[in-house]
């Protein structure tokens, strides 16, 4: 079976767990209504299920291939893309004045898990354009903003972002990429970026790279860094893609997953460039558009968990083996309890995780007008990008476990989606680095968007008590380990908390989900499906939180008394 977007389940949680009505009242959203967001979801839906999916397999066995200097792309994937970029997609976030559909990114969330879901290799290439959109219109001139984003949107013209050199990965400002003034207004670029996703095509007119890169007066570390756009066909002038700039793709990586997805090495070589932003405030300009790109590999990690738990499903309902527990003939190993454990497991995270990230995606949208929740989705952030990323290869494991040997065969596809989603936890920052956010620059307000948010879990949870006692109690009380949790790690040296990070990040996303599924289960009376997978994940996984908050507060002693030579002995 191929992949179906699973729209009535954003639909629920947008109308009964996240506060989405507020977003469709806002000032920012006037021309959007429920109806439209029906719609919308509807649409790409269908375009996730029946044109993106069916390319998913074909994309794995006939990876993205470096011939003659250009990527060949992978059966299907340039008409696919046509589809995509015809269809709005590629601009669903740009500004109407830019030609987008300037839709909430909520909403946007929910598209991208849909296209993720169905083939994560081809739905990188829209999402780095993307992002390319929303730095420019925050960040470059006029005249840039003229030329490229009519023709970004349009999919004429695709994007990518160079960040990364050998040298500097999670460190970006260790980067050495050069940038020289030519003294007509635009650059020279010189230096290696590797692992550059979608670094060029067989399709579009033009590749348009932005580029991180140093000015010989630029100070070392993230503060010297500038913003370049860097073309792989210098536009004439008219507009059109002209002389061809001195880049090029030297070679493509040889990865685990994602065969669909052209990483690229990339050669800069005086390239000419245009300045995005304000010299040595490149970085800036980069984190204008951290969020969105955070929330859009968090949903990327949600997109395969729901695909390998569908997969997982059909193949449990029809693989036989033994009888059934509860005695129904022919039933499938679905019937097992184990199975079905883990099936459940799969179904519960992957709620849990698109709610945590259409909660964050609202509160970005209320953001913009209002603090607080600009601040609570500030907060969200890192638990959505990493929570969800590590629940996608999570589940997608589990996928692989639940086919048995066949998992372990590439046929299925259960291993493709273990195999494409193992990236999500490392790109776009690693998780590690998001964890590290969350107890350092998020907490620097001293707790207070984390504390409101538990504050919140604690007045519905005391409100269901009268519907669902039992499970009520459970997230109260989860809430409460959770905000001893946060004030113990508030006292603790950074190091020290950073030594704890991974663990308390888990441990927020685990009690979020219990407040989640609590609301889902709440909305249909304590009684029905909803409430079942309630029961499940408050009982058998919403615990996991104080095991993980008591690791989370011990700081970093017991860890360098290990040296090197104990690890090694
Ligand atoms: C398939 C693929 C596609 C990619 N696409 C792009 C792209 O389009 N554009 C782009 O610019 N980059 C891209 N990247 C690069 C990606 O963002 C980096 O790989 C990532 O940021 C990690 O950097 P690194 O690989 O150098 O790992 P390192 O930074 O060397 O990290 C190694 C380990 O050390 C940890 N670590 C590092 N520093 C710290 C610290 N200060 N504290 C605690 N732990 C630390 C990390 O968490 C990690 O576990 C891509 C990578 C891959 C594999």
């Amino acid at each position: 079976m191929t992949y179906r977007a699973p729209v009535s389940d954003y639909q629920f949680i947008l109308d009964q767990i996240v506060d989405f009505s507020a977003v469709l009242d806002s000032a920012a959203f006037d021309e959007v209504d429920a109806d439209t967001v029906t719609a919308i979801l509807e649409e790409a839906g269908k375009l996730a299920s029946d044109v993106i999916a069916p390319l998913d397999r074909g994309g794995d066995l006939a990876p993205a291939k470096l011939v003659d200097g250009v990527v060949k792309t992978s059966p299907g994937f340039a008409e696919a893309l046509g589809q995509v970029a015809e269809g709005g997609w590629v601009g669903m976030l740009a500004q109407p004045e830019n030609g987008g559909m300037g839709l909430p990114l909520t909403v946007a969330t929910a598209v991208n898990e849909m296209m993720s879901g169905a083939c994560l290799s081809l739905s990188l290439q829209p999402l780095m354009t993307q992002g390319q959109i929303e730095a420019l219109e925050h960040h470059a001139s006029d005249g840039i903003k003229e030329l490229y984003i009519p023709k970004l949107i349009s999919g004429e013209w695709t994007g990518t972002m160079n960040l990364t050199e050998p040298g500097a990965g999670s460190d970006v400002g260790a980067l050495r990429t050069r940038a020289e003034r030519n003294g007509d207004g635009t650059y020279a670029i010189s230096g290696q970026k590797i692992f550059i996703t979608w670094g060029d095509n067989d399709f579009s007119d033009n590749v348009c790279h932005l580029v991180l890169a140093r000015l010989p007066d630029g100070v070392p570390g993230t503060k010297g860094i500038s913003l370049f756009m860097v073309p792989k066909f210098l536009p004439d002038a008219e507009g059109n893609p002209g002389q061809r700039n001195s880049l090029k793709v030297v070679s493509l990586e040889h990865k685990l997953g994602i065969h669909g997805s052209p990483t690229c090495v990339m050669e800069y070589d005086g390239a000419t460039g245009w300045l995005v932003g304000e010299e040595h405030e490149g970085m800036k300009c980069m984190f204008t558009m951290m969020n969105n790109a955070r929330l859009g590999v968090g949903v990327q990690g949600v997109g395969v968990a729901e695909a390998a738990t569908q997969k997982a499903l059909a193949y449990a309902e029809d693989r036989v083996q033994g009888k059934s527990p509860l005695g129904r003939d022919g039933a499938g190993i679905i019937d097992h309890a184990d199975v079905r454990r883990m099936l459940a497991h799969m179904r519960a995270d992957t709620f849990t995780a698109r709610a945590i990230a259409l909660a964050c995606g609202v509160a970005l949208d209320l953001g913009r007008t209002d603090p607080e929740q600009q601040a609570r989705g500030a907060f969200l952030i890192p638990i959505a990008k990493a929570f969800s990323t590590d629940i996608g290869h999570e589940v997608a494991q589990l996928g692989v476990q639940v086919h048995g040997g066949m998992g372990y065969i590439e046929e299925t596809g259960a291993a493709q989606y273990a195999r494409d989603a193992r990236i999500t936890s490392i790109y776009e920052g690693t998780n590690g680095i998001q964890a590290m956010d969350l107890v350092g620059r998020k907490l620097m307000d001293g707790g207070e968007a984390g504390f409101a948010i538990l504050d919140e879990i604690e007045t519905f949870a005391e409100a269901a008590r009268a519907t669902l006692p039992n499970r009520a109690k459970a997230v109260w009380n989860a809430a409460e380990t959770l905000r001893e949790g946060m004030e113990a790690m508030l006292a603790l040296s950074m190091n020290d908390r950073f030594a704890g990070a991974v663990p308390f990040l888990r441990a927020f996303a685990r009690v979020l989900g219990g407040y989640y599924h609590l609301k889902a289960a709440i909305s249909e009376g304590g009684e029905g499906p909803r409430s079942r997978l309630a029961a499940f994940y408050i009982n058998r996984m919403l615990p996991e939180h104080t095991a993980l908050l008591a690791q989370a507060r011990l700081g970093a002693g017991d860890i360098y008394a290990l040296s090197p030579e104990d690890l090694s002995a």
